[in-house]
């Protein structure tokens, strides 16, 4: 999942540093802000911005419901699992998408009415959890072995759940761990049927990664030629088909190279380009065979924007070398040997990128922020921002070596404040 970016850089070009510029200006221009959080709640810290979050919310719902006759979405808590994140997501009318027990339990608490369980391998107790609450979960189902032990669970308690089965939609590789394959659909369908307990109410693909929509509608066309020869009971069993996340930000992906400040984009699509083609396919292939919601499980596209880390310099060792408070424990993964992000000196700040080793503090080599700065000097105590990193980095923090920075709140231009308890 998290190097698939390697295989991207074939199809990208230069990134322009007008596009650089464009996407740090808004930064900049909030720096007393983010400067004020940094003196009120310490270094490193996590920011959230709720304000974010309600606006992605609401423009990734609004492109496709204006679009389709019925929808529900589902936020995939996997991408940021900071409770408060997902909380803010059910207020604002988002269902819960989520890969384990751990993550049940937080979306239960947080009181989810409308929870979707998808993934492979669920545990008997992970079963036995969500059968507890069949007025609120969906289990996706992976396998007819999961549908079994799932029927085993509920005939324990005595009671029936409402269940859909994830379809494989890309069996080459490591992607054929998920779901089962569309030529088995029926022949699945008709053992859930047997089994009984199980209420049968949809279909769900996911495909990850997707920089503009070809690959989903390539499947949702595909998707139409199966149903088309699915017999009668199955259509009127569907009440749903989950199309699920991997929507890539408008702003595409941005890549290290081999050349110094030449970076590379793979270009990016507009949520509205993706809500286009993929509504048009599903009118086209999909409803006319059955009048069902169209469900979506967002993580990325979501959560990305609405976070930031903010770290300080504690050592200039070198005029191009300096090493901050906050080592890759903080996003989990060598991220930025291989992503460009830009990196803010919020202290001393200027629109030329200046050639730098922004290090972490960790014992080992691997540990990078970045290449270079924008600011006009960097110096020990300046505070540095890495602006637009919510999906995929809080979510595997480790605590390695060092501690796991805290989680600051910013509500609106005036209030922010400490997370303390980050409900962990
Ligand atoms: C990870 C995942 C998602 C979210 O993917 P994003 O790329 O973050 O949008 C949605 N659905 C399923 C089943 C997933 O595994």
């Amino acid at each position: 999942m998290l190097t698939a970016n390697t295989q991207a850089t074939d199809t990208g070009s230069l990134l322009s540093r007008e596009k650089v510029v464009e996407f740090i200006n808004p930064y900049l221009k909030n720096k007393g802000m983010y400067l004020d959080m940094a003196k009120a709640f310490g270094s490193p810290l996590y920011i959230l911005e709720t304000d974010v979050l309600a606006r992605k919310a609401a423009q990734f719902r609004a492109a496709f419901s204006h679009r389709l006759p019925e929808t529900a979405f589902f936020y995939a808590m996997k991408s940021n699992n900071l409770p408060h994140l997902s909380g803010h997501l059910l207020k604002h009318g988002f269902g819960l998408d989520v890969s384990s027990g751990v993550e049940l339990s937080v979306a239960l608490e947080l009181g989810a009415s409308s929870i979707i369980f998808s993934g492979p391998g669920k545990t008997i107790p992970e079963l036995a959890l969500a059968a507890r609450h069949p007025d609120r979960v969906v289990i996706l189902l992976d396998s007819i072995g999961e549908a079994k032990r799932l029927a085993s669970v509920l005939k324990e308690r005595q009671t029936r759940m409402p269940v859909g089965l994830r379809l494989n939609n890309n069996p080459e590789g490591l992607w054929r761990k998920f779901g089962v394959l569309p030529e088995n659909l029926l022949s699945t369908f008709k053992e859930i049927q047997a089994l009984g307990r199980l209420d049968f109410q949809g279909l769900q693909f996911h495909s990850s990664w997707n920089l503009n929509p070809d690959r989903q509608t390539a499947f949702i066309r595909k998707l139409g030629e199966i149903l088309s020869v699915m017999p009668k009971p199955f259509l009127d069993a569907v009440q749903f088909i989950d199309i699920g996340g991997g929507y890539w930000p408008a702003q595409g992906e941005w890549l290290l190279s081999d050349v110094p400040q030449n970076y590379i984009i793979d270009q990016g699509s507009s949520i509205d380009l993706f809500a286009k083609e993929l509504s048009t396919a599903i009118k086209e292939h999909i409803l006319p065979l059955t009048q069902c919601r169209i469900c979506f499980e967002p993580g990325r596209w979501i959560c990305n924007d609405a976070m930031h880390i903010l770290i300080q310099v504690v050592d200039c060792k070198e005029k191009d070398l300096v090493i901050t408070d906050a080592g890759g424990n903080t996003v989990g993964w060598e991220r930025y040997e291989t992503d460009y992000c830009p990196v803010i000196n919020l202290t001393r700040p200027g629109l030329s990128e200046k050639k730098c080793h922004i290090l972490g503090s960790l014992c080992t080599p691997h540990d990078v922020w970045g290449y270079t700065y924008f600011g006009s000097a960097i110096k020990e105590d300046d505070i540095l921002m890495i602006p637009a990193q919510g999906a995929y980095t809080y979510s595997l923090r480790q605590q390695f070596i060092k501690p796991i920075p805290r989680v600051a709140v910013k509500e609106s231009a005036s209030r922010h404040f400490l997370l303390s308890e980050c409900g962990e």
